[in-house]
């Protein structure tokens, strides 16, 4: 799949997808990384991009007019979705990554500073995702979670598809918990029933552990989980 990010600060996005599982996903072809820095679209020259806002206030926001070239540049956009990070957007879940993964190519649209005009947004957002009710300096981080989520749905990204399918938000239960050699650490033993090589038994135990780590720590997701076994 073509992830395109659209940015003020591209290295952020190539550094983040130059380790580990990321960077296997874009070595194996798994994921074509292109990276397209906003200000190669400017037209003055400091290629300046940010301008203050009409009607006053603190910081600075994104011209429309480098972003409108930037994304209209991209062969095929209209035919892909193009994916603002905002914290007035909609709060994005397992579910959303999932469909992000269907698709062929994403563009992710950066905002940066006070955000982007509204007039570019308007032209060419589908729609807007938010990773939590806290402000962050820009929309890089943002656009890196969506797109990693999204990444490990992706044929070949992760070594092992049972590690998906257990995890968390997967059946709207949160994981059971993990534990690796030494088998006693400060004291502390593993759970007997996980040394005694019986996988009815270790599954019955890890779906009891799901279950009740959900109800206890996320209540709403426990609901979810109790309304789809009643279907
Ligand atoms: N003035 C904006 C407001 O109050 O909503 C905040 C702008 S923020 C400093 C700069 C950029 O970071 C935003 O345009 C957005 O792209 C990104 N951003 C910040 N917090 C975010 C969040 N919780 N989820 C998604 N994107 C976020």
């Amino acid at each position: 799949m073509t992830f395109y990010f659209l940015t003020l600060f591209p290295e952020m996005i190539r550094a983040y997808f130059g380790e580990s599982v990321m960077k296997r996903a874009v070595l194996s072809g798994a994921i074509d990384l292109r990276v397209i820095d906003i200000r190669d679209y400017a037209q003055n020259k400091h290629n300046r991009v940010d301008d203050y806002p009409y009607g006053g206030g603190a910081g600075m926001v994104i011209a429309a007019p480098p972003v409108l070239r930037a994304v209209r540049d991209i062969e095929g956009y209209a035919d892909m979705p193009v994916i603002m990070t905002s914290p007035a957007g909609k709060s994005f879940t397992q579910k959303d990554a999932k469909e992000i993964a269907e698709k062929e190519s994403v563009i992710f649209l950066c905002g940066h500073y006070e955000g982007i005009d509204q007039r570019a947004i308007d032209a060419v957002v589908t729609q807007s995702y938010s990773i939590g009710d806290y402000v962050l300096t820009g929309g890089e981080l943002p656009a890196l979670v969506m797109a990693d989520a999204a990444s490990r749905h992706l044929p070949g990204v992760l070594g092992n598809s049972e590690s998906l399918r257990e995890e968390s938000f997967e059946n709207s239960l949160l994981e059971y918990p993990q534990y690796t050699r030494p088998e006693t650490v400060e004291g502390v033993s593993v759970p007997p029933v996980l040394l005694s090589g019986n996988h009815a038994e270790i599954d019955a135990w890890r779906k009891a552990r799901s279950i009740a780590l959900t109800q206890e720590k996320r209540p709403d997701l426990y609901e979810k989980y109790l309304q789809n076994q009643n279907r």
